[in-house]
């Protein structure tokens, strides 16, 4: 299961995709991701089974195109979101809160 970069067409183990998350964006449900090959940056929308790829409109994210990711399941918290695929867990935190790295912790 690999996942597409649409800009360069890299593909990238979840692994190696889920760590290029940062900045959650809770307000927009949204994280940005930069493709560590060639640097584009992305917006997009973590849901069940799926990543959402869109833009950002009027103060909301239009998803315009699914990746499906089966088993994928997302829990937003207050100042992260949690990906969770299989047993794995990728912690993307807001922006606004500096002194947290992200940490790709396991449990
Ligand atoms: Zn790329």
């Amino acid at each position: 299961m690999l996942i597409p970069c649409f800009a360069c067409e890299s593909r990238f183990r979840p692994d190696e995709f889920f760590l290029a998350c940062h900045d959650y964006n809770r307000g927009m449900d949204l994280v940005a991701w930069t493709c560590p090959r060639c640097g584009n940056r992305d917006d997009l929308r973590v849901l069940p089974d799926a990543l959402g790829f869109g833009y950002p409109r009027r103060g909301r994210f239009d998803v315009q195109d699914r990746f499906q990711v089966p088993g994928l399941r997302r829990q937003r918290q207050d100042l992260r979101l949690d990906i969770c695929l299989d047993k794995d867990v990728w912690h993307v935190h807001t922006r606004l809160n500096r002194l947290a790295h992200r940490s790709p912790s396991r449990t």
